[in-house]
């Protein structure tokens, strides 16, 4: 029998113009959202809540439903949709971000439909932690929350940031972003921190370097899985978040077990995403991609029986 409950993402939908190692890529679809639902779609039904401009390509929103993703939460507005341009580094590990462009997110206000406010697992995308807090407001009695943010928010809403810590499961963040929130240079000092501030785990993403998971029951270590060609690292982040709620709402129970394989699930669904620009690759993702990442992630640990 399924046990695949669906799940709800609020996040960006977004024009992203990057500045890669291989050349400039202009007006390519992005946000948040946009990653983690493609991601989340291959495990489970996905419902997202987001808004685009009058701009937004009609035949994305087309190869979203095609995989199943429900877009009657995703609003047309009247504008620009939010843009969003960085700039990577020759290593492709740090980028810097050149410009925001709120556009119609700047008048932005979720409605969450009423089939979709009873939804098991909520994913709180990158976006203003106002609107994350609105979210989950209007949802009742989610199972599981996730929420993700970054340096932008973390900078510009440091309070409102505080209160949705206080009213989440687990937080997924990289390794800059929880020094930054934390105001410590150790990361293992940083998540500490950071679980007093209210979420039960925290997920640390470490680019090439893995992730970590800090819970109740320790400290778990998914690894970077090494890959010879990364294109564009952007939306790597919301596709392990993607990956791992995903992987939990096709299981029974949320157990610490479940969590440390979904974390290894999001790693290889992260390192899909890093293969091509944009959403180009994580958009066709099949169940079947995954599970061979995930033996392959298996290998790298199979070092036979202890005989020492
Ligand atoms: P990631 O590489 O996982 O951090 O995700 C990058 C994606 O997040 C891009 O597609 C951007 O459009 C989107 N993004 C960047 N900055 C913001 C922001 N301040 N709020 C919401 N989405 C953003």
């Amino acid at each position: 029998m399924s046990t695949q409950s669906p799940i709800l993402i609020v996040g960006s939908m977004a024009f992203d113009d990057l500045e890669l190692p291989s050349g400039h890529a202009t007006n390519v679809v992005g946000g948040s959202a946009t990653y983690s639902s493609f991601v989340a779609s291959t495990f489970a039904p996905v419902r997202v809540v987001a808004v685009v401009g009058d701009d937004f390509p009609e035949g994305t929103l087309g190869s979203m439903r095609a995989r199943g993703i429900d877009t009657v939460g995703i609003e047309r507005a009247t504008g620009k949709t939010f843009r969003w341009a960085g700039r990577y580094d020759a290593d492709l590990v740090h980028r810097t971000t050149l410009d925001t462009q709120l556009n119609v997110f700047a008048s932005f206000q979720p409605k969450i439909p009423a089939e979709y406010r009873d939804s098991p697992f909520l994913l709180l995308g990158n976006i203003h932690p106002a609107l994350q807090l609105e979210v989950l407001e209007q949802v009742r009695a989610p199972k599981l929350v996730v929420a993700d943010t970054m340096n932008f928010w973390i900078h510009g809403e440091p309070k409102t940031l505080a209160a949705l810590l206080a009213r989440v499961d687990t937080l997924v963040i990289n390794d800059e972003e929880a020094c930054e929130l934390s105001g410590t240079r150790n990361v293992s000092r940083a998540a500490r921190e950071i679980l007093r501030r209210g979420p039960k785990r925290l997920v640390i993403k470490r680019g090439e370097h893995g992730a970590l998971l800090f819970d109740e029951y320790g400290l778990f270590a998914a690894p970077g899985f090494p890959l010879e060609d990364v294109v564009d690292p952007t939306g790597a982040g919301d596709s392990f978040a993607g990956g791992f709620l995903g992987y939990l709402a096709g299981l029974p129970e949320v157990t610490p077990l479940a969590l440390r394989r979904a974390m290894i699930h999001a790693t290889a669904a992260a390192s899909f995403c890093v293969e091509a620009v944009g959403t180009s690759r994580v958009a066709t993702l099949e169940k079947s991609d995954i599970a061979r990442r995930v033996s392959e992630i298996r290998a790298l640990y199979d070092f036979g029986a202890s005989t020492m």
